[in-house]
């Protein structure tokens, strides 16, 4: 699919999404996820918290701050990769998605992966890990590739949960600071 097909697709499926009311927490706004659709890294986080719910943006908060500050810290922009949730709508009180609002919301991401069809998958903290990887444990995992399905799987820590301890935060980084090359030795998939 060429990039323009990509847009018109990604279009399509946010309106079928907006238009779903079988769909949980439908009393927050939809936050579909924004980005380059050609881009060779997608970023999937867990869900919206309340700012991404009032822009309908993911990743605009105080741990979007610092994912923004990694992804140029490897000299790319945010423009360039494409960021999304597991789930599309905020779940009150910043509590986890339940298993039932992960599964409600599990087609749409399926589609919109298969759309952008990117060279890594990098899921953001432990519940977008454990959607591709139901076993691993983060900081075991966190950093290392996988391929599930055909897709490369590169887990990395929550920005939220390596604002809380200096040692996640190293190990952030240096997941971070690896991605270009891990991307560059995984060339076969595209
Ligand atoms: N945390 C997430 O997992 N996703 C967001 O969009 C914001 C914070």
């Amino acid at each position: 699919m060429n990039k323009i097909d990509k847009i018109q697709a990604l279009n399509k499926l946010e309106a079928k999404m907006a238009k779903d009311k079988k769909l949980p927490l439908l009393e927050f706004n939809l936050v579909f996820g924004e980005g380059n659709p050609d881009a060779d890294v997608l970023f999937i986080g867990e869900a919206p918290g309340k700012t991404e719910d009032e822009l309908k943006r993911p990743f605009v908060g105080r741990a979007g701050k610092l994912l923004n500050k990694m992804i140029e810290s490897i000299g790319w922009q945010r423009s360039d990769v494409y960021i999304t949730n597991i789930v599309k709508r905020r779940p009150p009180e910043n509590r986890d998605p339940s298993p039932k609002e992960i599964e409600s919301y599990k087609p749409y991401l399926k589609e919109q992966i298969e759309i952008i069809n990117p060279k890594i998958i990098a899921p953001v903290g432990r519940f977008a890990m454990n959607y591709f990887l139901p076993l691993a444990k983060i900081s075991h995992n966190q950093g290392k590739l996988f391929l599930i399905n055909g897709y490369f799987i590169y887990p990395i820590f929550h920005p939220a949960a390596a604002m809380r301890a200096t040692k996640m935060m190293t190990e952030f980084k240096k997941s971070f600071k690896n991605l270009p090359n891990t991307i560059k030795k995984n060339k076969s998939k595209k």
